[in-house]
């Protein structure tokens, strides 16, 4: 997705708030989560790992960006010399 798009994207998004029980986001319109209802404790555990794993690989994705960004940047650096 590209950045443009998300930010399209995140503009759509109602108003969310983040849940006591997942640590999710969810619509303010709700009353509940949907994330987690329904869910018992174990789900709920296997839920909450995903989502740490989601936050993993987008911070693994970042530092692969800022490492192609910087050789690219070296490269450039280099073919001025
Ligand atoms: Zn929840």
């Amino acid at each position: 997705m590209s950045v443009g798009m998300s930010l399209a994207w995140r503009a759509k998004q109602p108003k969310k708030k983040r849940c006591d029980r997942c640590e999710l986001y969810y619509p303010e319109s709700l009353e509940q989560c949907d994330h987690c209802t329904g869910l018992n404790s174990t789900q709920l555990a296997q839920l909450k790992a995903q989502h740490q794993e989601t936050l993993k690989d987008n911070s693994t994705f970042g530092k692969y960006l800022l490492f192609s960004a910087a050789i690219i940047g070296l490269l450039l650096l280099l073919s001025f010399l």
